[in-house]
């Protein structure tokens, strides 16, 4: 797997965050989620937090210009100079438009833009489940479908960005945690 540049594209629920933490490990190179970087916003009551909490809790997109200034800084950082892996970001036009041209700065090229493809109601069942084990504050099932109808309007589109771009690779995403990760792995070569 020589593959050190990636971006996991998929539905809220697809298991982007699990495959990421497991590239991680086979990679040496550090997971961007930028789920993650905004909970950690709202919990430590920074501007970003406060101005991120009323979107992510109902379900609905952050703003692009905050969310594309936090995964700019995060990307700028040494540790992310040999590679990364993103989870979560773009997904937006405005925000693939952002990463593009971040990377043209950066000098460096994403290598692969893994797509997970995962059946619907499997999904729901999912996050449903997490909710439960997790306690998150958008595992209701209003902010679940709000997720859904988000990701199918502006995020979805950018899978053929990344067929333009000649970096997709469509891999199925449901079955075991294990068999994924595989499916994975042979998609990155
Ligand atoms: P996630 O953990 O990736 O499912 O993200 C949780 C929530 O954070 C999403 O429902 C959005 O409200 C927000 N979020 C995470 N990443 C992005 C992004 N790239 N653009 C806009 N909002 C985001």
């Amino acid at each position: 797997m020589s593959a050190r540049r990636l971006l996991l594209l998929g539905p809220p629920g697809a298991g982007k965050g699990t495959q990421a933490r497991r590239l991680v490990d086979a990679l040496g190179v550090p997971q961007i989620s930028t789920g993650d970087m905004l909970r950690e916003a709202v919990a430590s009551g920074s501007p970003v937090g406060r101005e991120a909490k009323a979107f992510m809790d109902s379900g609905r997109l952050v703003p692009d210009e905050v969310v594309i200034g936090v995964t700019e800084q995060r990307l700028r950082q040494a540790d992310a100079a040999s590679g990364f892996i993103l989870d979560g970001f773009p997904r937006t036009a405005q925000q693939a438009r952002a990463l593009d041209a971040l990377l043209v700065k950066l000098g460096v090229k994403l290598e692969r833009c893994v797509s997970m493809r995962v059946d619907e109601e499997e999904l729901v069942k999912r996050l449903l489940r997490r909710a439960e084990i997790e306690g998150r504050s958008d595992d209701n099932e209003q902010a679940i479908r709000t997720r859904m109808e988000e990701y199918r309007r502006k995020t979805e589109p950018l899978v053929e960005h990344y067929r333009a771009a000649g970096v997709l690779a469509e891999v199925d995403g449901m079955g075991e945690m294990d068999q994924v990760a595989k499916r994975i792995q042979e998609a990155l070569g």
